[in-house]
């Protein structure tokens, strides 16, 4: 069996530097369809010298250009214009996400494709009503307090969601303002490469850049630069420490959105049905891969049975195959490299005496893609490693739990803190699990409702600062405070003689 492309992408991808095509300069990386694991394309590596020119256009584009000090009402129309673009082309670049993620086609049309529309929207519409402060308690003295652009913004995205995770970055950083130098991961480049030439008709020229390649290579190189002021990074904790070392040798601030470990806690006062189609949403949407993934399934215990019969039936319904088949609900995973590692935390659950409840296999009989069958263990406590690490794929760790004090307990007993699930119809239990959870989000009686007026981001290791409105506008903007006096002061006088 073998799966038809979802579109024949560019022979060779390359970067974007000001009004051309990257130099490039690097190796030659080979871009791999999921579902059939051929190759597909050839990504051009931006080598150190390709990055320098990255950012000097960057810079440039922010020292010299119109970007930053484009009227508001210009800047909004530049961001629609990019909305629509990306509508316009959804299409295209749905195929060219599902061809390197292996994403099922139907939802990045439906969901990825729109909400990376929707990113340029909301800061569009979020500068629209963007205001200063004033303080004029002192009497005799106004001061005001407005908001300028930073500079220079380095967006460093992960494989899970491209174009989705990328945008928000991008229509954030640009919304403000800033000029920046895009790096998609090295696996996932073709829908961003066609994003960014796509987005140049609007944009003036240096103010959105696309460098591609590896992190230790591509990615170092713009971190460390003296020429970046930002840098917002999305991607695994390990990666984010290395980031932020580099970034703060220059003192450039970060904003870190990283890995998650996230509790869907299922109590026995919940609607049983609807807890257990967002226990399914929560751990096998985007094929599993996906920071807030509700990974640790915690099941009261007087329902424990019943609910993990059903989660293994539904589990075992779900239909694996062809991404682009409007039919299919979960599609290869990104990588062999990343299906080999998913896979072997079976092994690694039974070494901690757990019990495999459902799936631990490639699906072989769909050809050489990375599919595998949505997964469920149990083991005997949360200090089991897959309950401890991030496996971010359709792999799901099961634990009964007896008291909300021993559910919180659990849920908090980790290094990360993205997100939390809660389900119960009961209001104390629902108050007492909010207040006592520690991450930066819960969620109750619903799956990944993303408000993105609201702050998102992770306690812990789970990532530093927070993308949303508010947030981003207190990243991307550097606050500028003038005092000046309404009624002329008095004055100290120095160096006059004092006169008896
Ligand atoms: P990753 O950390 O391997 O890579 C992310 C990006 O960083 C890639 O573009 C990569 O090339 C780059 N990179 C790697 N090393 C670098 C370095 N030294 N300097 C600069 N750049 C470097 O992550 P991934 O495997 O692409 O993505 C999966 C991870 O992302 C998971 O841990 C997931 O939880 C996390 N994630 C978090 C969120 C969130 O909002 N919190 C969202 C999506 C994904």
């Amino acid at each position: 069996m073998s799966f038809a492309l979802p579109i024949t992408p560019p022979s060779r991808i390359k970067g974007w530097v000001g009004a051309a095509d990257s130099a490039g300069g690097g190796v030659s990386l080979p871009i791999h369809y999921p579902g059939t694991g051929a190759q597909i394309s050839t990504l051009i590596e931006d080598d150190p010298i390709a990055v320098d020119r990255a950012v000097l256009a960057a810079r440039d584009a922010f020292d010299h250009g119109p970007w930053p000090d484009l009227s508001v009402e210009r800047r909004i129309e530049v961001l629609e214009a990019c909305r629509s673009i990306i509508l316009e082309n959804a299409d295209e670049l749905a195929r060219l996400e599902c061809a390197a993620t292996g994403l099922v086609l139907k939802e990045l049309r439906a969901r990825h494709m729109v909400r990376a529309a929707y990113n340029f929207r909301f800061f569009g519409q979020y500068i629209a009503q963007s205001a200063g402060q004033r303080y004029d308690q002192t009497p005799g003295y106004m001061t005001t307090v407005s908001r300028t652009p930073v500079g220079v913004a380095a967006l460093i995205a992960p494989w899970n969601a491209p174009v989705a995770l990328a945008t928000m970055k991008v229509a954030s950083a640009l919304a403000f303002g800033n000029t920046c130098v895009l790096k998609p991961s090295e696996q996932t480049p073709l829908a961003l490469a066609r994003l960014v030439h796509l987005l140049q008709e609007v944009l003036p020229e240096g103010v959105l850049n696309l460098v591609n390649g590896r992190g230790p290579v591509t990615g170092a190189a713009l971190v460390a630069h003296p020429g970046v002021d930002l840098v917002s990074f999305t991607g695994g904790t390990e990666t984010g420490r290395q980031i932020m070392a580099a970034a703060g040798q220059n003192l450039v601030p970060c904003t870190m959105e990283l890995g998650g470990k996230s509790a869907n806690i299922i109590f026995a006062s919940a609607d049983l049905d609807r807890a257990l189609e967002g226990a399914l949403l929560g751990i096998f949407s985007n094929n599993g891969q996906q920071c807030l993934a509700g990974s640790r399934i915690l099941v009261e215990r007087p329902v424990f049975d019943e609910v993990v019969g059903r989660f293994i039936a539904r589990a075992e319904a779900i239909r694996v195959g062809d991404p682009t088949d409007p039919e299919t609900e979960i599609g290869p995973l990104a990588s062999l490299a990343h299906m080999t590692r998913v896979l072997g935390y079976v092994d690694t659950a039974r070494a901690d005496g757990g019990a495999l409840l459902t799936g631990g296999a490639r699906r072989e009989d769909l050809g050489a893609g990375y599919f595998v069958q949505p997964t469920a263990v149990t083991v005997p406590s949360n200090a089991a490693r897959v309950a401890q690490e991030e496996i971010f794929g359709p792999f799901a760790t099961i634990l009964p739990f007896d008291t909300a004090e021993e559910a919180v307990a659990i849920a908090n007993d980790t290094e990360f803190g993205l997100v939390s699930y809660v389900w119960s119809d009961h209001l104390p239990t629902v108050m007492r699990m909010t207040e006592n959870l520690r991450s930066g989000v819960v969620w109750v009686n619903t799956p990944m409702m993303r408000e993105l007026r609201a702050p998102f981001g992770g306690f812990k290791s789970s990532g530093v600062g927070r993308e949303g409105g508010a947030a981003c506008e207190a990243f991307y903007t550097e606050e500028k405070t003038v005092t000046i006096p309404t009624v002329p002061p008095t004055l100290r006088q120095l160096g006059m003689a004092e006169e008896d």
